[in-house]
């Protein structure tokens, strides 16, 4: 048996910031385990856009403190995360025009650099757009996209030089709990003792969280996304865009080509039975949904795409908690397809509330994993008209 002062479960971008913020905050003995290779769930297969529009003021600032993270990457952690700060465009249908000002005031507040356009101004700045449909848009200069998987290993290599342990290929196989607190983890590879556990295994949380008496409405869902060459005499490095009328999201990919993702609300799966592939259908509904924004996608020739497992919680959001029935376990589970644009926050909150005692970062009291048995899941006041069960994945 070995032991630690802090085990982490899963090496995706959230468990390899927060080894990352632990050992800046001075903690030595953290051992890190992942069933696979870095980046082998969600993170790896992420659209990664970083954005801080949301219909919550909550999600808003834990997208800019991570921000601030993506754009000062190689002086805050080391390496390169790959951001492209190309610009973002949230667009959104008739009749919503009063919730998105409302939700661009309360980011300015904050001191996000955002503004809502109209539909001319929108046409003005991204030629080439369709808006007879569009009510109104956000736009953020400083948002964009970052490389996902580079992003996870310069957080883990960051990690690694403070003395973390990193155990790819080492599957957790069970919390253990005595007397209501924990004491370590079984693994494939033997038990690591451990006073504290960090739980961040993304859509593999289930078999983990059952013994343990929790039972949150956590569901795995299978998510694809679609490449497309940009179409001949296209040549806009065009900004990220979140299109709530067509609920697809887009953004550049390489030089040449654009790479969008539909929500189709369907697609539960077994995250060990991922089929990783694109299908065919899913090419046709991303094909329909570009040109609907962007008409000259329509001759547009697929290059490929990818699927990817992430897991839903009962109300699109994230479970962040120090987990009130088991004294030394943390998690952070149901990351709801939002949570790449989110891992630098929430890996130095996790730090801080183990470290310090409670969250300095941010307030993560609107993430508890009580909502749910209190019944009060989480809804947004200026939402934009999301019908219930879509899957979400930007
Ligand atoms: C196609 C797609 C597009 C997306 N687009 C965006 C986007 O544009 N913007 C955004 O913010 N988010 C996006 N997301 C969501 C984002 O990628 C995830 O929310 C984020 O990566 C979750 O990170 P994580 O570390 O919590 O989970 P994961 O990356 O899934 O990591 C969990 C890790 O834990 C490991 N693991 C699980 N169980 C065990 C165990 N028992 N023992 C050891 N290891 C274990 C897994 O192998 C895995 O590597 C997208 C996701 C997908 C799939």
């Amino acid at each position: 048996m070995t032991s630690a002062d802090i085990v982490i479960v899963g090496g995706g971008v959230v468990g390899t910031s927060t080894a990352f913020h632990l050992a800046a905050l001075g903690v030595r003995n953290v051992v890190l385990v992942e069933r696979r290779h870095l980046a082998a769930g969600a993170s790896g297969k992420s659209g990664a856009l970083v954005r801080m529009h949301y219909t919550n003021e909550t999600e808003s600032r834990l997208a800019f403190e991570s921000l601030k993270i993506f754009r000062d990457f190689a002086a805050v952690v080391g390496g390169d995360c790959g951001f492209e700060p190309v610009g973002f465009f949230q667009i959104v249908g008739r009749g919503w025009e009063a919730s998105l000002a409302h939700n661009v005031a309360v980011q300015r507040a904050m001191g996000i650099r955002t503004e809502a356009i109209s539909t001319e101004e929108l046409a003005r700045r991204l030629p080439g757009c369709r808006v007879d449909d569009v009510g109104a848009a956000a736009w953020e200069a400083d948002s964009g996209f970052a490389d996902p998987n580079a992003t996870t290993f310069a957080f883990a290599d960051a990690a690694r030089r403070r003395g973390v342990t990193l155990r790819t290929g080492c599957t957790a196989t069970k919390v253990v709990v005595e007397g209501g607190r924990v004491t370590g983890i079984d693994t494939t590879a033997g038990q690591i003792a451990a006073p504290v556990v960090i739980l961040a295994p993304g859509a593999w949380a289930g078999r983990l969280l059952a013994p343990l008496g929790l039972d949150y409405p956590l569901s795995p869902y299978r998510i694809q996304v679609t490449i497309f060459r940009w179409p001949a005499g296209f040549t806009l490095r065009h900004p990220a865009i979140i299109d709530a009328i067509h609920h697809s999201w887009l953004r550049p990919e390489g030089r040449a080509s654009t790479l969008i993702g539909v929500e189709l609300g369907a697609g539960h799966g077994d995250p060990d039975q991922l089929d990783e592939g694109v299908d065919g259908d899913y090419v046709a509904r991303c094909r329909q949904a570009l040109a609907a924004r962007l008409p000259v996608f329509g001759e547009a020739t697929m290059r490929g795409g990818w699927a990817g497992m992430i897991m839903m919680s009962g109300d699109g959001r994230p479970i962040i908690d120090q987990i009130p029935s088991v004294d030394g376990l943390y998690a952070m589970l149901g990351d709801s397809g939002t949570s790449f644009k989110t891992a630098p926050a929430v890996g130095r909150c996790l730090a801080e509330w183990i470290v310090h005692g409670k969250p300095r970062t941010a307030d993560l009291s609107p993430f508890r994993s009580t909502r749910f048995a209190e019944g009060h899941p989480w809804a947004d006041e200026h939402h934009y008209g999301r019908p219930q069960g879509l899957t979400v994945s930007r």
